[in-house]
């Protein structure tokens, strides 16, 4: 069978460092271009810590993404840049596959009627680690039962955005599930910002801190009685099978896909 032809975006980032190691190493798949804006025309090999691979990290251009002909751009950049280089991919007909957070509704909008106009997928999912894709899924059914829930997610101190893409479609999962809203009560705020930021009814609270990965957290609360979720990611590793699943799974798809949950077997 053919490898499918992969390119990463953010290649000298915390994330794109790790997906190109694990792209390099996945049978089925092949490694073909590295971009960065950070990038000096430097071999790929020692930037991963291995021998030099011959392919040179670059800037993302359209003149480059047609270069060698990727079927899939991984991206993992910035909130700032996500949008521009899921356009370019679109337009130069490869298919991308989107872990960098920050899209915002409209933004998925737009991705959606793109993919559409040029009848390629895509896959976009604020988290690539199975063990995040399952809390959101307990924590929807924990919501039918339990309409009162707060989120506590925990990042590393370098994550430009706050709350997570996770947090924000953690909330949406519970609202969307909730079979009756939690009672409002008056509550007298003594430091603005103390309860956390409101999603659909819910609060979050985001905490940002070295030494942290990415976590979350979610307390139901009931008479009598809490329930707490939690997911901790320890190390990049745990998001690469979820996006090694996405390369594989794109090529075969015609629409844009939001959600890791949306292509497993769950
Ligand atoms: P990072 O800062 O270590 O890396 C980002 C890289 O992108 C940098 O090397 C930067 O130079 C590069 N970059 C910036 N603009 C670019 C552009 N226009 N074109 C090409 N490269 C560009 O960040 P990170 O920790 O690797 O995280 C990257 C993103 O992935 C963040 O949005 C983070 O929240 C997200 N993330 C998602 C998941 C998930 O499972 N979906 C998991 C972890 C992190």
């Amino acid at each position: 069978m053919e490898k499918i032809r992969v390119a990463v975006s953010g290649a000298l980032g915390r994330m794109g460092r790790e997906v190109c190691r694990t792209v390099l190493a996945t049978e089925g798949l092949e490694l073909v271009d590295a971009y960065d804006s950070r990038a000096a025309g430097e071999d790929l090999g020692p930037v991963l810590g291995t021998a030099p691979t011959g392919i040179v990290v670059r800037e993302l251009t359209p003149q480059h993404l047609q270069q060698y002909s990727p079927q899939v751009l991984v991206d993992f950049t910035t909130p700032l840049s996500v949008m521009q280089n899921i356009t370019l991919s679109l337009e130069a007909g490869v298919r991308p596959v989107v872990g960098t957070t920050g899209i915002t509704g409209a933004d998925l909008e737009h991705i959606r009627e793109m993919v559409k106009k040029r009848g390629i997928g895509a896959i976009i999912a604020p988290n690539f680690a199975l063990g995040a894709v399952l809390l959101m899924k307990f924590a929807a059914a924990a919501a039918r039962f339990f309409p009162q829930a707060e989120i506590i997610e925990l990042h590393h101190d370098q994550k430009i955005d706050a709350p997570s893409g996770t947090a924000l479609k953690t909330a949406e999962m519970i609202a969307a599930a909730r079979l009756r809203q939690p009672q409002s009560r008056e509550e007298l705020i003594k430091l603005p910002g103390v309860r956390g930021g409101l999603q659909d009814g819910i609060n979050i609270h985001s905490i940002r801190l070295s030494g942290l990965v990415a976590h979350q957290e979610v307390i139901f609360g009931g008479e009598g009685q809490t329930l707490s979720l939690r997911h901790d990611s320890y190390d990049r590793r745990s998001f690469m099978p979820g996006v090694v699943l996405a390369i594989k799974k794109v090529p075969a798809l015609d629409d844009l896909v939001y959600g890791l949950e949306n292509i497993l077997d769950l």
